[in-house]
């Protein structure tokens, strides 16, 4: 029972690192959050020690009597906390992940080889939602099942509901996914069902991004017009990383759903529940409940429209020229900068980033674009005044980078971090990069 910092040192130490790099810099990541530590304290509890395949009353093993309870009460808190009525929708709480949610539905609602069909990865879909490229096929969604993406609208950037109802009409898909990884704007969640049913097809709305925003009441609702909901719970849910899946149990579409769903986590996809981390969501979500999330949600959003708003100020390019929910695509290509150029320099100073494909990549290898999201820097209590700083610190990461690229050229990764260890002082860029330390 000797503590880490006793037991092992070495890890010990690199848990400090990491803890001081999530404090001391700036997180920008959407799909990134920062937990509270009560959902810490129960994600790192003793039930990770306990087995216990199967579902509340039909366990696999002995000794379950509160594991029972508290996934009871995780399904209660999950259904609550988007305002679902139990007799009309139910939850699975055990999926490991996202991804491992999004195939245990795929595997609930289809047969090997129907058809699917979600938005592009390159128009801001996710690898799960049937992705491959001309040469492979690279996800389980797109190996196991066929699959053909639907896009955005190439001057609005808006998903373009009028041509997925024209390809659906050719491709008859039996599933219809919507959600995004990297999609600015809300859904229209009643389109997606009106087309599904011209082909008897299901509905699954993937709401990894965006759950904590639709819990609190400020997104359209997608359990109005789906049959299926999947979601992470570490992202704007603020919980620990695992998935929940919701099925409706009131249609007749739906009528066997609640089987196919959890037969489809447990055996088909998965062994034993993590029940500390079915313990971390539970408390998540009974922060989800309470009313001062709707304050959060809301926050969230207005700091990533603040966030949209004074980079254009700054006269840069947003995709959709701005935001519904929690995150901003920035496109860099006028200004003649990769994404990844940028996310490293700002990683050199304590901003962190991620590239991202925008609308019209030459190439998905060199993204163009940055994506950057708000609910890290909102859980840490930052208001629009905030966000303003954190705008200016990036339109001098981008004055840096440019100046570092005309200097350097093509050893320009070299370069910026020459300069940010500050090997080369005369430089223009060293001087930028020691004030934008400061
Ligand atoms: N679905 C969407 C829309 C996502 O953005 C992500 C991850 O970013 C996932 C699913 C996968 O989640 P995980 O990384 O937990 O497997």
């Amino acid at each position: 029972y000797a503590p880490l910092a006793e037991t092992d040192p070495e890890v010990q130490n690199i848990i400090d690192k990491e803890t001081w790099r999530q404090f001391s810099g700036l997180e920008l990541i959407a799909s990134e959050n920062l937990t509270s530590r009560a959902t810490m304290e129960a994600n790192g509890s003793i039930l990770t020690n306990k087995y216990s395949e199967g579902l509340p009353g039909a366990r696999y093993y002995g000794g379950n009597e509160w594991i029972d309870e508290l996934e009871v009460l995780c399904q209660k808190r999950a259904l609550q906390a988007f305002h679902l009525d139990p007799t009309k929708w139910g939850v699975n709480v055990q999926p490991y992940s996202g991804s491992t949610a999004n195939f245990a539905a795929l595997t609930a609602l289809l047969q090997p080889q129907d058809r699917l069909m979600g938005l592009g990865l390159p128009d801001g879909g996710h690898l799960t939602h049937g992705y491959y490229t001309a040469k492979k096929k690279m996800t389980a969604s797109s190996i196991y099942f066929q699959s053909l993406p639907y896009g955005i609208d190439s001057s609005t950037h808006l998903v373009d509901y009028e041509k997925l109802a024209a390809q659906a009409k050719i491709f008859k898909p039996q599933l219809l996914i919507c959600g995004a990884s990297a999609y600015p704007r809300d859904w229209d969640y009643a389109a997606l069902r009106k087309i599904a049913d011209e082909h008897g097809a299901f509905v699954m709305a993937d709401i990894a991004h965006t759950s904590g925003l639709i819990a609190a009441g400020e997104l359209a609702d997608p359990f109005q017009y789906c049959d299926v909901v999947t979601t992470t719970t570490h992202k704007t849910l603020r919980g620990p990383r695992a998935g929940l899946i919701f099925f409706r149990k009131d249609t007749d579409k739906a009528k066997d759903l609640e089987k196919r769903v959890n037969d489809a986590v447990f055996p088909a996809c998965q062994g034993g529940p993590h029940n500390n981390t079915i313990a971390g969501i539970a408390t998540a979500l009974l922060q989800a409940c309470q009313p001062t999330w709707k304050a959060y949600a809301k926050q969230v959003i207005i700091n990533a429209q603040t966030l949209g708003k004074e980079l254009v100020a700054h006269g840069y390019k947003l995709q959709t020229q701005g935001t519904d929910n929690h995150l901003v695509l920035w496109d860099l290509r006028p200004l003649g900068l990769t994404g990844s150029k940028l996310e490293k320099l700002c990683d050199l100073v304590g901003i962190t980033i991620n590239k991202n494909a925008v609308s019209g990549d030459a190439s998905a290898q060199v993204p163009g674009g940055i994506r950057l999201g708000t609910s890290a820097l909102t859980s840490r209590n930052m208001l629009e005044a905030d966000i303003k700083v954190v705008a200016d610190f990036l339109h001098r990461a981008v004055q840096l980078a440019l100046v570092l690229q005309k200097e350097a050229g093509s050893k320009l990764l070299k370069d910026f971090v020459r300069v940010a260890t500050f090997e080369d002082e005369g430089r223009e860029g060293a001087r930028l990069v020691r004030e934008l330390r400061t």
